[in-house]
């Protein structure tokens, strides 16, 4: 049996060098509204982007070849920490930046490699992902969309759906059945499909808030060339899991709600309140806690280790934490008094869209059920 094991973080020399470079970069080119600067990593500024590009702060772990800046993971981890806790507007990127582009570096022919990973480091080429499709969510095995090869080419037809940031992305990774009449995780492959194909077409999705941010995405008859294949054809089912365990991992499974909790933390220092100062303290050794164990399994991830169970057991800790804030705000604070717009107006956002915390990137359930077989509980 496996246990969880967090160790001390041996943070880079130059951390809060890393640190004060992403203040000065938010302070003069992030976002302003309070609103968007909660849940900020699904928060589309191509342009920000494209600033971060510019100071070397995308791809930073990749290859130069590639475009990428040869930096530690954990200088990474200080990099996205300080952008996520500030709110800055990092989605049009972030999926790019987290999973398309190492499953680029490491699956991808010279092509595709050459063609979409310096892009991703400029901020200037945006992923998707594209693997749940109407029927097929926590039952990933059950995709259906197909792509038959035709002499030198995929064609390619079906249907994906909740495709977060598909109408800003310039390209998806998708999962796909390539044996036809193959059954469950047998015959699937991933393909890199540029959005601008012709036959691709994106039709949003809003959300209750009235937000544009995931969609559904059709594929008629979309021709593809051989090389559009990522890694090893039937292989698609062990790339797909592994990709998300790079989606799983990361500091944004705890952080989308920390915008809110340092407004309450300005709010409580203008009240007396007792209250207001024991949740303050509640949620801040919570989010201590939860940045060693996130930390810790940034740094087993950069020494190569697959730290596959704790990042999953982060995650579901993470959503209950960000999931829990507006709630315990909510609770806490008297709305009907003066100078409590800005925290209301977050805590009200934040109350509609956190229940999505614990569905993407991997239900609860099943999330718990990956929890438990790496426990050999099942
Ligand atoms: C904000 C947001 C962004 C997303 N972005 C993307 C994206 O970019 N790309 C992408 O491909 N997908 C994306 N998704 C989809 C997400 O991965 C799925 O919603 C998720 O995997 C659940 O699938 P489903 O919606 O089909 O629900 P279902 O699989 O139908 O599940 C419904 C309920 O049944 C439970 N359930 C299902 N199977 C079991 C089981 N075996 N045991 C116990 N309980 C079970 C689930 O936990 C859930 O509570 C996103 C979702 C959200 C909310």
């Amino acid at each position: 049996m496996q246990t969880f094991v967090t160790e001390a973080v041996d943070w880079p020399d130059n951390a809060a060098a890393l640190r004060e470079q992403v203040r000065a970069l938010v302070a003069e080119h992030g976002e302003r509204d309070p609103v968007r600067r909660a849940n900020s990593w699904t928060k589309a500024d191509p342009e920000f982007s494209r600033r971060l590009g510019d100071a070397g702060l995308l791809g930073m772990t990749w290859p130069k070849e590639y475009g990428g800046h040869e930096r530690s993971q954990l200088e990474r981890y200080v990099v996205i920490e300080e952008l996520l806790a500030a709110g800055a507007p990092v989605g049009a990127h972030w999926i790019a930046d987290r999973q398309s582009g190492p499953l680029l570096l490491r699956l991808g022919n010279e092509e595709l490699k050459r063609r979409w990973v310096p892009a991703i480091t400029r901020g200037e080429a945006f992923a998707c992902i594209g693997l749940s499709e109407p029927n097929s969510g926590s039952d990933l095995a059950s995709v259906r969309t197909a792509a038959r090869r035709d002499g030198d080419e995929w064609v390619l037809d079906g249907q994906k759906v909740w495709t977060t940031g598909a109408h800003v992305s310039h390209f998806m990774i998708a999962l796909v059945r390539t044996e036809a009449g193959s059954e469950r995780q047998q015959g699937l492959s991933q393909l890199v499909v540029p959005m601008d194909a012709p036959g691709v077409s994106v039709k949003p999705i809003i959300d209750l808030t009235g937000a544009h941010e995931f969609n559904e995405v059709f594929f008629d008859n979309v021709r593809l060339p051989a090389n559009a294949l990522l890694g090893v054809e039937g292989e698609g089912w062990r790339q797909a899991t592994a990709e998300l365990s790079l989606e799983r991992s990361g500091p944004e499974r705890y952080l989308s709600s920390m915008v809110l909790f340092l407004e309450l933390v300005r709010h409580a220092r203008t009240e007396n309140d007792p209250a207001l100062v024991a949740l303050v303290g509640r949620l801040a050794a919570e989010a201590w806690t939860l940045r060693l164990m996130s930390a810790s399994v940034a740094a087993k991830l950069a020494r190569g280790e697959d730290p596959a169970l704790e990042a999953t057991i982060v995650k579901d800790l993470g959503n209950s934490y960000e999931q829990a804030i507006p709630q315990l705000v909510q609770a806490a604070v008297d709305f009907g008094a003066a100078d409590t717009e800005v925290l209301r107006s977050v805590c009200f956002y934040l109350l509609q869209v956190s229940p999505s915390f614990s569905l993407r990137g991997g239900t609860r359930e099943i999330v718990k059920g990956i929890i438990a077989r790496g426990l050999g509980l099942r």
